[in-house]
């Protein structure tokens, strides 16, 4: 039995994850690995963008991102039993009656 390339998988699309609008990643510092997360709209796969920074916007974690994104005109919301969608300004402004 040859069972080399099991482990052989393709990293998936730049889509929303099955486990929510949350991206976990690790950063290797001088002071030791922190942790970077990102966020994407659920519907239209945009992530939050930071203007002044020029940079994409990464909180230290899933729940600090959940306090913070609502100040930038994200939605945030959890519909019971499923999965948590995360809209972006412009999402958001459209899904609002
Ligand atoms: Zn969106």
């Amino acid at each position: 039995m040859n069972e080399a390339s099991t482990r052989n998988r393709a990293p998936g699309p730049l889509a929303v994850p099955p486990g929510g609008p949350w991206a976990l990643r690790t950063r290797e510092t001088g002071d030791g690995t922190r942790s970077l997360v990102t966020a994407t709209c659920t519907r239209c796969g945009a992530v939050p963008w930071d203007e002044p920074l020029g940079m994409t916007v990464t909180f230290p974690s899933i729940e600090q991102a959940r306090q913070e994104l609502p100040g930038w005109g994200w939605a945030l919301s959890t519909p019971r039993g499923g999965a948590e969608q995360l809209l972006c300004p412009g999402c958001a402004a459209r899904t609002v009656p």
